[in-house]
């Protein structure tokens, strides 16, 4: 597989400040803490963790929202983090974001036509009666009436604001979208609707997603490939079937254990894997592994050495010493820790 997006060494690292008048840095928050990883063209990536664990920060520093403290973004081969603010400008005719909070992220006062043309406008990519054409053709392939063009967000419903949210991603004719959490904030009974929408519109335009969700059960369904984080760090990256059927990493092992099953009877039998205490603060993130201390298997070395993250077996990666001590999970039984 091609990569469209590949990340090399990511940090984003932001400065917490002291003093009113003389701002002194006094301490960082370490919200991504180097990642390394592909997107491949064409696919969707899901990237879970808890809310805190560097993910939204991730696919913002990916874009360029945020210039990142380390490390390089290439988009098609070309280096996000050096390009000046012009160019960066450009891209994003190819590089689109749709936002969690689908009320938040447009402008009240704007019409959903004038919402939806503004990339039209911004890329110089239509002029006049164009505009209108096209802002109607992208209401009609998100599924909203295109008479209602005169319209305010706040007439809408919150599944009606989202397809404004993607259509406006996709006037420019975007490569790559990066979905924050696009389904969180929404009715259950609305997150499919979105879903299958985000999925025909993949298939359709040939798109690229980083789909960014809090837990596993959302990207499931949508994921070619799927990666966990845990305190700014990946935990472990794979396809969707292998992460669900084969985790490696204790942390994936248990974010699986919680993913409900239809079956009701499997359900009640079922042990859980329940994690003691709470995720550290990206302030002050535990020394070696950064998921030792409510880690099951945790042994030594765990407190010392940073795990790599590297491929254990083909387009499997993780971080977990276990990979070297396989051994070590005999005898440890994670659901009564
Ligand atoms: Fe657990 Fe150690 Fe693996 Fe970290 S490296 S996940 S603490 S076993
Ligand atoms: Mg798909």
């Amino acid at each position: 597989a091609k990569a469209l997006v590949r990340v090399e060494g990511l940090k984003m690292h932001f400065p917490v400040y002291k003093g009113l008048f003389v701002r002194k840095e006094v301490r960082r928050v370490r919200a991504v803490d180097g990642l390394t990883f592909e997107i491949y063209d064409g696919e969707t990536l899901g990237l879970v963790g808890e809310s805190g664990c560097g993910k939204s920060t991730t696919g913002r520093s990916i874009i360029q929202l945020y210039t990142p403290t380390e490390g390089r973004v290439f988009f098609e081969d070309e280096d996000l983090t050096k390009l000046s603010p012009a160019e960066m400008h450009k891209k994003r005719r190819d590089i689109q974001m749709i936002f969690q909070d689908p009320y938040a992220s447009l402008n009240p006062r704007m019409t959903v036509g004038d919402i939806i043309a503004e990339p039209l406008r911004v890329h110089n990519l239509a002029k006049g009666d164009e505009v209108d054409r096209q802002v109607q053709e992208l209401m009609t392939i998100v599924g909203l009436d295109p008479r209602y063009v005169r319209r305010y967000p706040h007439e809408f419903s919150g599944g009606q604001r989202q397809r404004i949210g993607v259509a406006r991603a996709l006037a420019s004719k975007p490569k790559f979208i990066v979905a924050d959490e696009p389904i969180s904030a929404l009715d259950v009974s609305i997150q499919a609707q979105i879903m299958n929408l985000l999925n025909d519109l993949q298939e359709e335009f040939g798109l690229t997603y980083l789909f960014i969700a809090h837990d596993l059960a959302a990207v499931r369904h949508i994921s070619d490939r799927i990666a966990v984080m845990y305190l700014g760090r990946m935990a472990e990256l794979t396809d969707a079937d292998t992460l669900y059927e084969k985790p490696l990493h204790p942390y994936t092992e248990a974010l699986i254990s919680a993913v409900p099953i239809p079956d009701p009877e499997v359900e009640a039998t079922r042990k859980r894997i329940v994690l003691e205490g709470d995720v550290p603060s990206p302030l002050n993130p535990p020394s070696g592994c950064v998921f030792h201390t409510r880690c099951p298997y945790a042994f030594e070395r765990c407190k010392k050495d940073v795990p790599d993250f590297r491929e254990v077996e083909p387009g499997h990666w993780v971080a977990c010493h276990l990979t070297d001590e396989p051994e070590r999970r005999d005898g440890v039984d994670p659901t009564e820790s």
